[in-house]
């Protein structure tokens, strides 16, 4: 028991942090959009910025995904098949794959979230399906996302799962060097801060035939040629030893999530996912105003829009990184974790700063270990250089007072 997972202890732990952040009024908000990231409390009429917003280049308001969610469901005349997609599926679910698939040159399965294509393909990964027939050692990084990490019981009754330290590169080429064949379960670019020893890892990979799972529901749209995302801006193009599941919530500004299968004339790993790939085999699809997102967010991607968009998002994550002190400073990436310690300290800090105008996300366990609660901060390319500045000046009094 509990060699995995432990809700129970998550529960324990944490929900007494979850009751402050609360009563705090910083869980829960029910707000109006008023857009760039800008909110208004129903209740209250105040309003605030969103500082821990995953739309990273602002794309969630874009007009032309708006737009083309609404006449996606309009012109399908339904939000959804209501069967299988791999019984009857409508055009535009191939057409949302197909602009996917130019985008990142590779094969393209698209799922309801990132958690749904971790939980499609890791199992897949795990029997063997994908490794010639063997099943192979299934190392996760210690700091991988939990959605990777709650399927590590269903891939323990297939495979061998160990669990090796954050980016420790000697532990998993001690392992390579047994001679097994081992599969490799990480982060592109972690939720709180720093990324995955990509380089490193594809040489792992060619000595030793290491395979790749990467989660880069961060770096995709916000790193990279056509916002393709740090694994696959590094590697050049996709492999058929690598696998990437992202989201398409967060920085690509649509719905749903995406498994970049192989190499993109590979239909054989499209096929075995929509047969076997537990969720997504049921009801589960994007439903057509997503899937109509999905084909405009991919067109800003491939616009010289995208270069711009990712460009501003550098100039801002540099201002912020000139005003504030964190562990993660000029690293490129725009999440910035604000360490602070106890867990009432970080409610008290956010309580703070939203009453100044300003919503962080206070993270504590099991995000994070215990006793080393912070502030998760996401910078974006629609923020004004006033707002960072304003922002910047009340955390860093905040930090002056506390210390
Ligand atoms: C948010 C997040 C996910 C989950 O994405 P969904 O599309 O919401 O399922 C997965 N991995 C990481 C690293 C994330 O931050």
């Amino acid at each position: 028991m509990h060699q995995y997972t432990n809700t129970k202890k998550a529960i324990e732990l944490s929900n007494r942090f979850w009751d402050v952040t609360t009563e705090a009024g910083l869980a829960n908000i029910v707000s109006r959009n008023l857009n760039d990231g800008f909110h208004q409390v129903i209740s209250s009429e105040k309003s605030f910025l969103n500082m821990s917003s995953y739309s990273y280049l602002g794309l969630d308001s874009h007009p032309d995904i708006l737009r083309a969610a609404a006449d996606a469901v309009i012109n399908t005349g339904s939000l959804n098949t209501s069967i299988s997609r791999i019984r009857v599926q409508f055009d535009i679910l191939q057409r949302a794959e197909a602009a996917l698939a130019d985008l990142v040159d590779a094969q393209v399965l698209t799922t309801p979230s990132c958690a749904a294509a971790a939980a499609a393909s890791l199992p897949l990964l795990a029997s063997g399906a994908l490794t010639d027939g063997i099943a192979p050692v299934m190392v996760f990084d210690k700091n991988a996302h939990f959605c990777l990490n709650m399927m590590k019981p269903i891939c323990a009754d297939e495979a061998e799962v160990q669990t090796i330290s954050h980016n420790d590169l000697n532990a998993l080429e001690d392992l390579c060097k047994s001679g097994r064949r081992i599969a490799y379960v990480a982060d592109g670019v972690y939720s709180t801060g720093g990324q995955a020893p990509v380089r490193e890892l594809l040489q792992l990979q060619h000595k030793y035939g290491l395979f790749l799972f990467f989660d880069e529901a961060h770096g995709f749209s916000t790193l990279g040629r056509h916002g393709r995302g740090l694994v696959l801006e590094t590697m050049g193009e996709i492999n058929d030893r690598t696998l990437i599941v992202t989201s398409l919530n967060k920085g690509f500004g649509a719905s749903g999530g995406a498994i970049f299968l192989g190499r993109r004339e590979d239909r054989l790993r499209h096929d075995l996912a929509t047969r076997f790939g537990g969720p997504i085999t049921w009801s589960q699809r994007i439903n057509t105003a997503g899937l109509g997102a999905i084909i405009a967010s991919a067109g800003i991607h491939r616009s010289a829009l995208l270069g711009q968009l990712q460009a501003q998002l550098q100039d801002k994550v540099r201002l912020f990184d000139e005003l504030i002190d964190s562990e993660s400073r000029g690293d490129g990436l725009p999440i910035r974790f604000i360490s602070i310690g106890s867990e009432e300290n970080t409610v008290l800090y956010a309580k703070s700063l939203f009453e100044q105008g300003f919503y962080t996300s206070p993270i504590f366990f099991p995000v994070i270990a215990k006793g080393r609660a912070g502030l998760r901060i996401m910078v974006r390319a629609n923020m004004q250089d006033d707002d960072i500045r304003r922002f910047a000046s009340a955390l860093n009094q905040l930090k002056n007072d506390h210390e």
